[in-house]
């Protein structure tokens, strides 16, 4: 696998912050497709001046579409920078798609701290040799 795709979400707290790392990174997102939950993808898209695949605003099923890309494999990484000091209307949802992620085996980074040294990781640059999980014996189990 070689990341070739991140998804970028942020709360609105945050926003400022991974506006600002995105800003300090992007040379390292060139050659990536970026999906983002709505508001975030229209900051990010402003903010890099390139396009961003800007799905529905996070509450509003955005983070359920990213996690629904990570599912089909088409979102390789996820910066999600979600924020430990409020309630969110949408817990469910943000629960939801970490668990995705997870199940998944994608890198994940919820911090600017680890942001930064995912998306300096020299493997992004390389063939990651950690196939995707296979849940073969899972959907052929008989119930
Ligand atoms: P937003 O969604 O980018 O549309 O603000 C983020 C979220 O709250 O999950």
């Amino acid at each position: 696998m070689t990341v070739n795709s991140v998804a970028l979400v942020a709360h609105d707290h945050k926003k400022p912050e991974l506006i600002e790392w995105v800003s300090a990174n992007k040379d390292y997102m060139d050659h990536m497709e970026i999906y983002a939950t709505g508001t975030t993808g229209r900051l990010v898209g402003d903010a890099l001046g390139r396009d961003v695949h800007a799905l529905l605003s996070g509450p509003l099923g955005g983070d359920q579409q990213i996690g629904a890309k990570i599912a089909e494999g088409s979102i390789d990484m996820l910066i999600f920078f979600w924020d430990p000091l409020e309630p969110m209307p949408h817990d469910p949802d943000i629960k939801a798609l970490l668990r995705i992620a997870a199940l998944w085996n994608i890198p994940v980074a919820c911090n600017r701290a680890s942001a930064d040294y995912l998306i300096r990781s020299p493997l992004i640059a390389q063939t990651y040799n950690e196939p995707r999980p296979d849940f073969s014996d899972y959907t052929s189990r008989k119930v």
